[in-house]
């Protein structure tokens, strides 16, 4: 504890507890100075406890001894009827009546303890403890713009408030099994052995359909499935499961019900990449529209690849020719024009084309190799899941990796289950689904979210406890994010032969000219080292939909002439999201070429850690001379670089040499404490001279 924490406690200025903590034979050599535990309860017997005890919390780690003694902190001159001897663990009971108005803690009511062992504390557990009725406790919290129910936590700050007014403290409870301050439980990471190339096998695409508003997403989906059935596979009426699969020419293809493309991208952003292709479906009367645009910006920022269908051609109207322009101008070129894009006419109403795009998926999955490794435990995603009467939580999981199996444990985001029973989409109970299968899971023991991860571990209880490190971990606000954005910090320091070699940038600007002048400056910079990809670009302010591209597709934003929606920075620190404001181009272009010619040379930083005075000088005959210092102020290390100052000038630069206590070696030596100090190639000290100690940090420039 330190000695202004304690004046604090005591009710005294700092200055005057370092006074009386030297007429006590403690001295201190200034404010922040550390006690022991031993010195604080020396401190307190003598100078007595806080005159109104019960308006502070009393910090366990700080105070109290470690459980069983755990007791409220001495009053020893309190006037006030001392607290109960026992305290039982989970709420004291009181000598004073239940309710005591607001400032009766001062009028003299007793302290009365009420531990918890979380800074969150449950309003009814609370309300119990303090015997108050919970709607009056609800009320209040309102008043105090606090929205919780019964069974809601509310934060300790503001539980202190509602104990202080009713003469409570609230103790943090001490489990004495772990040391004080030990870090809080972090979530298990579930290790699984490296995979070999020779595990991995070919395995069947995932894909989406996404598209403008009635350009007929559902109607071709319907129409492949519709056809599979009615070409005798096995099964009967198809299940809304939210995926399905078909059967092409002996070859699997596994479809996923379109998602909204906010959601998709949101699930993306989460790290849940279900979907190896999207097909973006466009209606051959109406051309791209505004959708259109929107679900090729999310496919980009995802990575997925893409594909056309252009739907209706059965309608009278229908423009192939123009649709294939206007995606040249796009971006997306189809191959019939030398690009790259796979492009295919179709009619969901008549069926017309759509066995050649089924054909061609397969083809587009060829080229991408999917692969995974069938024999290992099973991972992937939720792709929906709901609570079903009589069959309790139900999720459709897609497997991207291994095979589950009827009777494996899985964590499932925050949850954990057994595998009651998996059945696929026409209904049929099946024993194991397959990588890039998606199944109906039973046996959960919760519902979890759209895009939570799922990984088969070796029992049910490994799964119960990493469930449960996991809600805690969630609890107390720690769990990691599973992705964050990437940041030019991330770019620089990427290591050889990683994948962070591609500057991703989200531009915004004010008007399409600047839009197109700055897409066609950015893309003359040449770099061997890192490939620059704007995956989204528009007019218009940085929205939150943005920041969610960004996070998608690991990009930076580039903002030019433009803001940011409200509610967009703090979005962007949450994600890890970097924006950049420009307002001249030349600026937003150099930044863009330096980050990728990686020319950005690190900034050096030089922090002062300590200030020591030299008090003799010793010559050692093979060593060397050693400064007798004493510590002023701050520290030193034996890895400082120092400089030496006589009357402010200084004489000499370099790095310590050694650095002795007590003819010890030290590590570090802090203020007030004395120490010998070598300095390398420097031998000419003198009593009185200054030794400054410092640390350089390399900071990788930002942009
Ligand atoms: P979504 O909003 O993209 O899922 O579009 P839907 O599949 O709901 O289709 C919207 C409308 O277009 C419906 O009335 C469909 O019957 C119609 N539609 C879909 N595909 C075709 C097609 O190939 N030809 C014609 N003529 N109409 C179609």
């Amino acid at each position: 504890m330190r000695v202004h924490d304690l004046a604090r406690e005591l009710n005294l200025s700092s200055k005057e507890l370092m006074l009386r903590l030297a007429g006590m034979g403690i001295p201190v050599s200034n404010h922040a100075a550390s006690l022991t535990l031993d010195q604080v309860r020396q401190v307190r017997d003598k100078l007595g406890a806080p005159a109104i005890p019960t308006t502070r919390f009393a910090r366990a780690v700080d105070i109290l001894p470690p459980r069983p003694s755990a007791a409220p902190p001495p009053i020893p001159e309190s006037p006030l009827p001392s607290p109960p001897p026992e305290v039982p663990p989970v709420a004291t009971e009181t000598s004073a009546p239940a309710e005591v108005g607001p400032g009766s803690a001062t009028a003299g009511a007793p302290a009365r303890t009420i531990f918890t062992a979380h800074p969150q504390i449950v309003v009814k557990e609370f309300a119990a403890q303090m015997g108050v009725k919970p709607n009056i406790l609800i009320a209040e919290l309102m008043r105090m713009n606090v929205f919780a129910t019964i069974n809601d936590k509310i934060d300790i700050k503001v539980a202190r408030r509602l104990a202080e007014k009713r003469g409570f403290t609230i103790e943090i409870e001490h489990k004495p099994a772990e040391p004080p301050k030990s870090p809080p439980p972090k979530a298990k990471k579930i290790e699984a052995p490296e995979q070999r190339p020779d595990e991995l096998l070919p395995r069947p695409p995932v894909v989406t359909f996404m598209g403008h508003v009635d350009h007929g997403k559902t109607s071709l989906l319907d129409r492949i499935r519709q056809t599979r059935v009615a070409e005798g596979e096995a099964g009967g009426i198809t299940q809304h499961i939210g995926a399905y699969m078909v059967t092409v020419n002996d070859k699997e293809i596994t479809f996923i019900d379109t998602p909204g493309h906010a959601a998709f991208t949101a699930m993306r952003a989460r790290g849940a990449n279900l979907t190896d292709i999207a097909v973006i479906v466009i209606s051959a009367e109406e051309g791209i529209k505004e959708q259109t645009r929107e679900a090729i910006q999310h496919a980009r920022a995802a990575g997925v690849a893409i594909m056309v269908a252009i739907n209706k051609i059965d309608l009278p109207n229908a423009d192939v020719r123009r649709v294939m322009n206007d995606l040249q101008k796009e971006g997306l070129a189809p191959e019939e024009y030398g690009g790259q894009t796979i492009v295919c006419p179709v009619s969901a109403k008549t069926g017309e084309g759509v066995d050649h795009l089924l054909e061609m998926i397969l083809l587009q999955a060829e080229i991408m190799e999917l692969k995974a490794a069938p024999r290992r435990r099973a991972e992937g995603f939720v792709v929906e899941a709901n609570l079903e009467p009589g069959r309790g939580p139900v999720a459709t999981v897609l497997v991207k990796n291994g095979t589950l199996q009827v009777g494996d444990a899985m964590v499932c985001g925050d949850h954990w289950g057994r595998v009651k029973a998996l059945i696929n989409d026409r209904g049929v109970k099946v024993r194991t689904a397959g990588p890039s299968h998606a199944v109906q899971c039973l046996g959960l023991n919760a519902v979890p979210e759209a895009g939570a991860r799922f990984e088969v571990v070796g029992s049910d209880r490994e799964a119960r406890e990493i469930s449960e490190q996991r809600l805690e971990a969630r609890r107390l606000g720690q769990l990691q994010q599973t992705r964050r954005g990437v940041t030019l910090e991330d770019l620089l320091h990427a290591p050889e032969g990683s994948n962070v070699r591609e500057l991703n940038i989200v531009l915004k600007t004010d008007v399409q000219g600047t839009l197109e002048a700055i897409r066609q400056a950015l893309s003359e910079i040449r770099s061997e080292k890192v490939t620059l990809r704007i995956p989204l670009f528009g007019v218009g302010n940085i929205t939150l939909n943005d920041v969610l591209l960004a996070k998608a597709s690991g990009a930076i934003i580039f903002g030019f002439h433009v803001s940011a929606d409200e509610g967009v920075a703090k979005a962007a620190k949450r994600e890890g999201v970097e924006i950049r404001f420009y307002t001249i181009i030349y600026e937003l272009v150099e930044d863009a070429r330096r980050a990728m010619a990686g020319l950005l040379e690190p900034i050096v930083r030089e922090t002062v850690i300590g200030q020591l005075e030299v008090k003799q000088v010793f010559e050692l005959s093979r060593k060397g001379t050693v400064a007798g210092c004493i510590v002023r102020s701050g520290r030193i290390t034996s890895r400082s670089r120092v400089r030496v100052r006589r009357r402010g000038e200084v004489l000499f630069q370099g790095t310590v040499a050694s650095l002795r206590r007590f003819q010890n070696d030290a590590t570090e030596v802090r203020e007030g404490q004395e120490c010998g100090v070598r300095v390398e190639g420097f031998s000419a000290f003198q009593p009185g001279d200054m030794i400054e100690a410092y640390e350089v940090q390399r900071i990788a420039q930002q942009l």
